[in-house]
Protein backbone atom coordinates (compact mmCIF):
# COMPACT_ATOMS: atom_id res chain seq x y z
CA UNK A 1 0.00 0.00 0.00
CA UNK A 2 1.25 3.47 -0.64
CA UNK A 3 2.11 5.30 2.09
CA UNK A 4 -0.26 8.51 2.50
CA UNK A 5 1.44 12.24 2.88
CA UNK A 6 2.78 12.39 6.36
CA UNK A 7 0.86 15.63 6.21
CA UNK A 8 -2.19 13.21 6.75
CA UNK A 9 -1.70 11.21 9.90
CA UNK A 10 -4.47 9.95 11.03
CA UNK A 11 -3.33 12.18 14.02
CA UNK A 12 -4.67 15.24 12.40
CA UNK A 13 -7.84 14.45 12.81
CA UNK A 14 -7.42 13.46 16.39
CA UNK A 15 -9.53 16.08 18.29
CA UNK A 16 -13.04 14.62 16.43
CA UNK A 17 -11.86 11.06 16.31
CA UNK A 18 -13.64 10.13 19.08
CA UNK A 19 -16.88 10.16 17.13
CA UNK A 20 -18.64 6.99 18.34
CA UNK A 21 -19.73 4.60 16.38
CA UNK A 22 -23.29 3.95 16.17
CA UNK A 23 -24.58 1.25 18.36
CA UNK A 24 -25.65 -1.38 15.51
CA UNK A 25 -24.50 -5.03 15.14
CA UNK A 26 -20.90 -5.49 14.63
CA UNK A 27 -21.35 -8.96 13.74
CA UNK A 28 -24.18 -9.71 11.31
CA UNK A 29 -24.49 -13.47 10.48
CA UNK A 30 -24.95 -13.51 6.37
CA UNK A 31 -25.17 -16.72 5.50
CA UNK A 32 -25.44 -20.34 6.50
CA UNK A 33 -25.14 -24.22 5.95
CA UNK A 34 -25.93 -27.36 8.07
CA UNK A 35 -21.72 -27.60 7.88
CA UNK A 36 -20.37 -24.22 8.36
CA UNK A 37 -21.85 -20.45 8.76
CA UNK A 38 -19.80 -17.21 7.79
CA UNK A 39 -20.18 -14.13 9.38
CA UNK A 40 -19.31 -10.93 8.58
CA UNK A 41 -17.17 -9.62 11.07
CA UNK A 42 -15.92 -5.84 11.77
CA UNK A 43 -19.26 -4.64 10.16
CA UNK A 44 -20.69 -1.63 12.11
CA UNK A 45 -23.51 -0.84 9.14
CA UNK A 46 -26.16 -3.78 8.10
CA UNK A 47 -25.87 -3.35 4.18
CA UNK A 48 -24.67 -5.35 1.41
CA UNK A 49 -21.02 -4.96 0.81
CA UNK A 50 -20.99 -2.89 -2.48
CA UNK A 51 -17.75 -2.19 -4.96
CA UNK A 52 -18.52 0.24 -7.93
CA UNK A 53 -16.09 0.74 -11.25
CA UNK A 54 -15.75 4.01 -12.11
CA UNK A 55 -14.19 3.29 -16.14
CA UNK A 56 -14.33 7.22 -16.54
CA UNK A 57 -13.75 9.10 -19.60
CA UNK A 58 -11.47 5.30 -20.92
CA UNK A 59 -12.47 2.75 -23.08
CA UNK A 60 -13.12 1.97 -26.71
CA UNK A 61 -15.06 -0.46 -28.54
CA UNK A 62 -12.38 -3.35 -28.32
CA UNK A 63 -11.36 -2.49 -24.71
CA UNK A 64 -14.68 -2.22 -23.49
CA UNK A 65 -15.60 -5.70 -25.14
CA UNK A 66 -12.40 -7.19 -23.44
CA UNK A 67 -12.86 -5.73 -20.24
CA UNK A 68 -16.63 -7.39 -20.23
CA UNK A 69 -14.89 -10.65 -21.21
CA UNK A 70 -12.41 -10.58 -17.93
CA UNK A 71 -15.36 -9.62 -15.74
CA UNK A 72 -18.00 -12.35 -17.32
CA UNK A 73 -15.21 -14.74 -16.76
CA UNK A 74 -14.14 -13.62 -13.23
CA UNK A 75 -15.36 -15.47 -10.16
CA UNK A 76 -17.18 -13.46 -7.79
CA UNK A 77 -17.84 -13.67 -3.98
CA UNK A 78 -21.90 -13.58 -4.09
CA UNK A 79 -22.40 -11.41 -0.75
CA UNK A 80 -21.52 -8.26 -2.99
CA UNK A 81 -23.22 -5.49 -4.97
CA UNK A 82 -21.38 -4.86 -7.68
CA UNK A 83 -21.81 -1.97 -10.31
CA UNK A 84 -19.79 -0.42 -13.67
CA UNK A 85 -19.77 3.04 -14.31
CA UNK A 86 -18.90 3.21 -18.56
CA UNK A 87 -19.00 6.40 -20.19
CA UNK A 88 -22.14 7.29 -21.47
CA UNK A 89 -22.48 6.11 -24.96
CA UNK A 90 -20.55 2.68 -24.04
CA UNK A 91 -23.41 2.21 -21.86
CA UNK A 92 -25.68 0.02 -24.39
CA UNK A 93 -22.87 -1.90 -25.52
CA UNK A 94 -22.05 -3.07 -21.55
CA UNK A 95 -25.54 -3.59 -20.93
CA UNK A 96 -26.14 -6.08 -24.07
CA UNK A 97 -22.97 -7.88 -23.26
CA UNK A 98 -22.05 -7.95 -19.23
CA UNK A 99 -23.21 -10.55 -16.97
CA UNK A 100 -26.25 -9.51 -15.13
CA UNK A 101 -24.50 -10.28 -12.06
CA UNK A 102 -23.59 -7.09 -12.35
CA UNK A 103 -25.27 -3.75 -12.62
CA UNK A 104 -24.57 -0.79 -14.80
CA UNK A 105 -24.24 2.72 -13.71
CA UNK A 106 -24.10 6.38 -15.70
CA UNK A 107 -20.94 8.77 -14.17
CA UNK A 108 -23.59 11.73 -14.29
CA UNK A 109 -26.85 12.54 -15.24
CA UNK A 110 -29.27 16.25 -15.88
CA UNK A 111 -30.75 17.56 -12.94
CA UNK A 112 -34.35 16.95 -14.08
CA UNK A 113 -36.33 16.17 -17.19
CA UNK A 114 -34.88 15.84 -20.62
CA UNK A 115 -35.71 18.30 -22.91
CA UNK A 116 -33.28 21.38 -24.75
CA UNK A 117 -30.46 20.87 -22.62
CA UNK A 118 -27.62 20.26 -25.02
CA UNK A 119 -24.91 17.67 -24.47
CA UNK A 120 -26.77 15.94 -21.10
CA UNK A 121 -28.37 12.95 -20.91
CA UNK A 122 -31.66 12.28 -18.50
CA UNK A 123 -32.43 10.16 -16.00
CA UNK A 124 -35.67 8.79 -18.01
CA UNK A 125 -33.20 8.11 -20.45
CA UNK A 126 -30.79 6.20 -18.25
CA UNK A 127 -34.21 3.94 -17.39
CA UNK A 128 -34.80 3.84 -20.91
CA UNK A 129 -31.54 1.50 -21.35
CA UNK A 130 -31.97 0.19 -18.43
CA UNK A 131 -28.96 1.57 -16.87
CA UNK A 132 -30.09 1.67 -12.54
CA UNK A 133 -27.12 3.82 -10.90
CA UNK A 134 -25.67 7.19 -11.65
CA UNK A 135 -22.54 8.37 -9.36
CA UNK A 136 -23.01 12.63 -8.56
CA UNK A 137 -20.86 14.44 -6.69
CA UNK A 138 -17.88 13.06 -7.82
CA UNK A 139 -14.52 15.39 -7.03
CA UNK A 140 -13.86 15.48 -10.88
CA UNK A 141 -17.23 16.83 -11.87
CA UNK A 142 -17.38 19.14 -8.74
CA UNK A 143 -13.78 20.55 -8.76
CA UNK A 144 -13.05 20.36 -12.53
CA UNK A 145 -16.63 20.61 -14.08
CA UNK A 146 -17.68 23.13 -11.14
CA UNK A 147 -21.06 21.12 -9.70
CA UNK A 148 -22.04 22.98 -6.64
CA UNK A 149 -23.50 20.60 -3.49
CA UNK A 150 -27.04 22.31 -3.96
CA UNK A 151 -26.79 21.38 -7.80
CA UNK A 152 -25.84 17.75 -6.90
CA UNK A 153 -28.43 17.32 -4.29
CA UNK A 154 -31.02 18.20 -6.82
CA UNK A 155 -29.72 15.69 -9.43
CA UNK A 156 -30.07 13.52 -6.49
CA UNK A 157 -33.30 13.72 -6.17
CA UNK A 158 -34.00 13.94 -9.74
CA UNK A 159 -32.29 10.30 -10.46
CA UNK A 160 -33.94 8.75 -7.59
CA UNK A 161 -37.39 10.17 -8.39
CA UNK A 162 -36.89 8.40 -11.50
CA UNK A 163 -35.94 5.16 -9.54
CA UNK A 164 -32.07 5.61 -10.83
CA UNK A 165 -29.96 4.32 -7.84
CA UNK A 166 -27.55 6.57 -6.38
CA UNK A 167 -23.85 6.45 -5.39
CA UNK A 168 -23.44 10.61 -3.57
CA UNK A 169 -19.60 11.11 -4.00
CA UNK A 170 -18.01 13.24 -1.05
CA UNK A 171 -14.21 14.17 0.29
CA UNK A 172 -11.95 17.01 0.93
CA UNK A 173 -9.18 18.44 -0.95
CA UNK A 174 -6.11 18.00 0.66
CA UNK A 175 -5.30 21.87 1.87
CA UNK A 176 -8.93 20.82 3.53
CA UNK A 177 -7.33 17.88 5.53
CA UNK A 178 -4.64 19.92 6.34
CA UNK A 179 -6.87 22.88 7.73
CA UNK A 180 -8.61 20.16 9.97
CA UNK A 181 -11.66 20.56 7.64
CA UNK A 182 -12.47 17.22 6.44
CA UNK A 183 -15.10 16.42 8.77
CA UNK A 184 -16.82 19.96 7.88
CA UNK A 185 -16.46 19.27 4.06
CA UNK A 186 -18.34 15.61 4.61
CA UNK A 187 -20.58 16.97 6.65
CA UNK A 188 -21.69 19.87 4.39
CA UNK A 189 -21.42 17.50 1.46
CA UNK A 190 -23.44 15.42 3.20
CA UNK A 191 -26.28 17.84 4.25
CA UNK A 192 -26.50 19.36 0.51
CA UNK A 193 -27.71 15.45 -0.37
CA UNK A 194 -29.93 14.98 2.48
CA UNK A 195 -31.94 18.48 1.60
CA UNK A 196 -32.60 16.52 -1.19
CA UNK A 197 -32.83 12.97 -0.61
CA UNK A 198 -35.91 11.41 1.18
CA UNK A 199 -35.51 8.12 1.42
CA UNK A 200 -32.28 6.50 1.65
CA UNK A 201 -33.01 3.27 0.66
CA UNK A 202 -31.15 3.28 -3.10
CA UNK A 203 -28.62 5.65 -1.94
CA UNK A 204 -24.61 4.57 -1.63
CA UNK A 205 -22.61 6.93 0.05
CA UNK A 206 -18.56 6.82 -1.14
CA UNK A 207 -16.15 8.81 0.86
CA UNK A 208 -13.36 10.07 -1.33
CA UNK A 209 -10.58 11.77 -0.75
CA UNK A 210 -9.93 13.94 -3.49
CA UNK A 211 -6.26 13.68 -2.67
CA UNK A 212 -6.12 9.57 -2.82
CA UNK A 213 -8.01 9.66 -6.27
CA UNK A 214 -6.40 8.60 -8.69
CA UNK A 215 -2.87 9.94 -7.32
CA UNK A 216 -1.73 6.48 -5.85
CA UNK A 217 -1.85 8.02 -2.39
CA UNK A 218 -4.12 5.81 -0.70
CA UNK A 219 -5.87 6.53 2.76
CA UNK A 220 -4.65 4.46 5.51
CA UNK A 221 -7.39 1.92 6.66
CA UNK A 222 -7.23 4.51 9.78
CA UNK A 223 -7.98 7.49 8.09
CA UNK A 224 -10.42 5.99 5.94
CA UNK A 225 -12.04 4.17 8.44
CA UNK A 226 -12.43 7.88 11.09
CA UNK A 227 -14.54 9.41 8.51
CA UNK A 228 -16.80 6.71 7.33
CA UNK A 229 -17.38 6.21 11.19
CA UNK A 230 -18.42 9.67 11.60
CA UNK A 231 -20.35 10.20 8.21
CA UNK A 232 -22.52 6.86 9.73
CA UNK A 233 -22.59 8.74 13.03
CA UNK A 234 -23.60 11.97 11.26
CA UNK A 235 -26.42 9.77 9.69
CA UNK A 236 -27.64 8.65 12.91
CA UNK A 237 -28.05 12.33 14.27
CA UNK A 238 -29.61 13.71 11.18
CA UNK A 239 -31.06 11.20 9.38
CA UNK A 240 -32.10 8.15 11.74
CA UNK A 241 -30.20 5.51 13.37
CA UNK A 242 -31.93 2.90 10.93
CA UNK A 243 -30.17 4.98 7.71
CA UNK A 244 -27.14 5.16 9.58
CA UNK A 245 -27.09 1.10 9.54
CA UNK A 246 -28.40 0.27 6.15
CA UNK A 247 -26.48 2.71 4.37
CA UNK A 248 -23.56 1.68 2.64
CA UNK A 249 -20.41 3.69 3.23
CA UNK A 250 -17.65 3.22 0.70
CA UNK A 251 -14.10 4.37 0.15
CA UNK A 252 -12.63 5.43 -3.11
CA UNK A 253 -9.46 6.82 -3.42
CA UNK A 254 -6.31 4.46 -5.33
CA UNK A 255 -7.82 1.35 -4.16
CA UNK A 256 -6.34 -1.29 -6.01
CA UNK A 257 -6.02 -5.46 -6.00
CA UNK A 258 -2.62 -5.12 -3.11
CA UNK A 259 -4.47 -2.82 -0.80
CA UNK A 260 -8.30 -3.26 -0.97
CA UNK A 261 -8.15 -6.33 1.80
CA UNK A 262 -6.58 -4.28 4.83
CA UNK A 263 -9.21 -1.47 3.86
CA UNK A 264 -12.39 -4.11 3.96
CA UNK A 265 -11.46 -4.90 7.39
CA UNK A 266 -12.48 -1.63 8.78
CA UNK A 267 -15.73 -2.04 10.13
CA UNK A 268 -17.44 0.79 8.92
CA UNK A 269 -16.39 0.11 4.84
CA UNK A 270 -18.77 -1.63 3.17
CA UNK A 271 -16.92 -1.83 0.27
CA UNK A 272 -15.13 0.65 -2.79
CA UNK A 273 -15.42 2.76 -5.21
CA UNK A 274 -12.62 1.86 -8.03
CA UNK A 275 -11.14 4.08 -11.15
CA UNK A 276 -8.62 3.13 -12.38
CA UNK A 277 -8.14 -0.57 -10.80
CA UNK A 278 -10.95 -1.03 -12.50
CA UNK A 279 -10.31 -0.57 -15.45
CA UNK A 280 -8.33 -4.68 -15.35
CA UNK A 281 -10.70 -7.02 -14.90
CA UNK A 282 -9.19 -9.75 -12.53
CA UNK A 283 -7.54 -6.72 -9.87
CA UNK A 284 -11.38 -5.38 -9.91
CA UNK A 285 -12.22 -8.97 -9.40
CA UNK A 286 -9.79 -9.29 -6.54
CA UNK A 287 -11.23 -5.69 -5.06
CA UNK A 288 -14.75 -7.09 -4.93
CA UNK A 289 -13.65 -10.29 -3.67
CA UNK A 290 -11.97 -8.69 -0.64
CA UNK A 291 -15.55 -9.20 1.14
CA UNK A 292 -13.91 -12.43 2.01
CA UNK A 293 -11.36 -10.27 4.64
CA UNK A 294 -14.47 -9.41 6.13
CA UNK A 295 -15.82 -12.90 6.98
CA UNK A 296 -14.13 -15.80 9.31
CA UNK A 297 -15.52 -19.17 9.36
CA UNK A 298 -17.81 -19.97 12.17
C1 LIG B 1 -12.67 7.39 -8.57
O1 LIG B 1 -12.54 7.95 -9.64
O2 LIG B 1 -13.78 7.36 -8.02
C2 LIG B 1 -11.49 6.77 -7.98
C3 LIG B 1 -11.58 6.35 -6.75
O3 LIG B 1 -10.37 6.69 -8.76
P1 LIG B 1 -9.01 5.88 -8.41
O4 LIG B 1 -9.42 4.52 -7.86
O5 LIG B 1 -8.29 5.77 -9.70
O6 LIG B 1 -8.28 6.66 -7.38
Amino acid sequence: MAAAPSSLASSHLSPIAAVSTPAVPHQLRIGCSRRRAQRIVAMAGSGKFFVGGNWKCNGTKDSISKLVSELNAATLETDVDVVVAPPFIYIDQVKNSLTGRIEVSAQNVWIGKGGAYTGEISAEQLVDIGCQWVILGHSERRHIIGENDEFIGKKAAYALSQNVKVIACIGELLEEREAGKTFDVCFRQMKAFADSISNWADVVIAYEPVWAIGTGKVATPEQAQEVHAAVRNWLKTNISPDVASSTRIIYGGSVNAANCAELAKKEDIDGFLVGGASLKGPDFATIINSVTAKKVAA
